[in-house]
C-alpha cells in the first residue's frame, strides 16, 4: 500500500512537471514554482534557527552564504534589540534577510498558548480590589501559569520583583506567584477598582504583536515558528488571521500527501546529534521519501541557549547538503513548492 501510494505521488509529480513544461498558469513565481517539485525530486531541507540566538549570525551565516544556502530565523520581538548580547542585532538579522534567509515570528515573549489567555476576548482581568497595605495599589488572582505582558489601558506595565519595589512605580506590577496574587500599581491616579482595565497579553496577541513589531522595522513576515515546538488545532485555526504558514515539531512529514501549511513539522536536532545521524535523517526523508525536512536548530558555535550545535559540525552538515545535491529552502518557498505541487496533482491549477 506504502509503495502503491508512493509511486502514485511520483507519477503526480512528473504530471505535475508535465504541465509546467507545457506552458505557465499564473505561478506566484515561475522560477520558485516551475523549479520546485523537481527541488522536491532531488531533496529539499530548511535550516531553521529558533530564538535569534548571535551564534546564528556569527557561524552559521558565513558557513550558509559560502555554499549559496540559506536559513530561517525565528525571532522573538521582545529580544529585538535586547542590551543582551547573546541576541542577533536589527542590523544583523537585516543582513541575513538581505542575503535570502527568511525571517520569521517565534512569539512576541515565547510563550505556550496553554500557559497564558489564548485569545484577545480573554484577556480583561477581574476581581480587583484595593490592597489594605498600601493607598492606591490594587490587588487580584491570576490564573494562568505565566505573563507574557501585563497592560493597563492598552499600555505595559513595568513588572517588578517585589511588592516594596512595585509601591514605588506607577505603571507596575508584582506577580506572587507562590499564591498567584496579581498587584498593580496603577499608572493613572485616583481610579477605583471597579474602573481599572487591565489586560493580560494571549497567546493572540502573541501572534499579532510579533509580526506587527518585525514588519515595523522593515521585516516582511508570513511564517510563525512555535514556541517550545507546542501547537494545537485551536491556535492552528487562529493562525490563519496572521501567517501564511506555522511550523513546528514533529506532526506528519512533510509530503505532498499529507502537507499542512499550518503544521510544518520539523525535525529537532539536539546538542549531542551527529553530522552522521543528521545526514542518515536527510539522505532517508529527503533524499530516499522525498520529503520536505525541516531541521530545528537553536544556537551555532556557543554554549548560548538550549540545545546548541559546533560550527565545525554545522559546516559539515552543510557541506554534505551541497555535496548531495540538496536544495535549501525558505519555510515561504518550501510551503509555496508543496502547495503548488499538491494542486497540480490533483488537477487544480492554482489560480
Ligand atoms: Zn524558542
Amino acid at each position: 500500500m506504502k509503495r502503491h501510494c508512493t509511486a502514485f505521488f511520483r507519477n503526480a509529480l512528473g504530471l505535475f512537471l508535465t504541465v509546467l513544461l507545457a506552458g505557465p498558469f499564473g505561478l506566484p513565481s515561475p522560477a520558485m514554482a516551475g523549479e520546485g517539485a523537481s527541488l522536491l525530486e532531488r531533496g529539499m531541507v530548511t535550516l531553521s534557527f529558533d530564538d535569534g540566538l548571535a551564534g546564528v549570525y556569527q557561524y552559521a551565516f558565513p558557513i550558509l552564504k559560502s555554499r549559496n544556502q540559506t536559513g530561517v530565523v525565528g525571532i522573538i520581538a521582545t529580544k529585538l534589540d535586547a542590551a543582551n548580547n547573546d541576541y542577533m542585532t536589527v542590523e544583523q538579522i537585516g543582513a541575513l534577510a538581505t542575503a535570502g534567509w527568511e525571517v520569521a515570528s517565534h512569539g512576541y515573549t515565547h510563550k505556550r498558548p496553554t500557559d497564558i489567555p489564548k485569545f484577545y476576548s480573554d484577556e480583561k482581568i477581574n476581581g480587583w480590589r484595593l490592597d489594605n497595605r498600601q493607598e492606591h495599589t490594587f490587588q487580584t488572582t491570576y490564573e494562568y501559569a505565566q505573563i507574557a505582558c501585563i497592560l493597563e489601558n492598552g499600555q505595559p506595565l513595568k513588572e517588578t520583583g517585589s511588592f516594596e519595589e512595585m509601591i514605588e512605580i506607577p505603571g507596575s506590577f508584582f506577580y506572587d506567584r507562590e499564591i498567584e496574587e496579581l498587584h498593580v500599581k496603577p499608572r493613572a491616579s485616583k481610579v477605583k477598582a471597579s474602573e481599572l482595565d487591565i489586560r493580560a497579553c494571549s497567546y493572540e496577541r502573541e501572534l499579532d504583536f510579533s509580526k506587527k513589531a518585525l514588519t515595523k522595522i522593515g521585516f516582511q513576515v508570513t511564517s510563525y515558528i512555535t514556541p517550545y515546538n507546542f501547537w494545537n488545532s485551536e491556535m492552528k485555526e487562529l493562525s490563519r488571521k496572521y501567517y501564511q504558514q506555522v511550523a513546528t515539531g514533529w506532526g506528519a512529514p512533510n509530503t505532498l500527501a499529507t502537507f499542512d501549511p499550518r503544521f510544518i513539522s520539523r525535525n529537532v536536532i539536539h546538542e549531542q546529534d551527529t553530522v552522521g545521524s543528521v545526514t542518515r535523517l536527510l539522505r532517508t526523508q529527503a533524499l530516499e521519501k522525498r520529503e520536505w525536512v525541516v531541521l530545528c536548530m537553536h544556537d551555532i558555535g556557543e554554549s548560548v541557549g538550549w540545545e546548541p550545535w559546533a560550527a565545525e559540525r554545522f559546516e559539515r552538515l552543510s557541506e554534505w547538503i551541497a555535496a548531495n545535491g540538496l536544495t535549501t529552502v525558505t519555510l515561504t518557498q518550501g510551503a509555496q513548492i508543496l502547495k503548488t505541487a499538491r494542486e497540480a496533482a490533483a488537477g487544480n491549477p492554482p489560480q
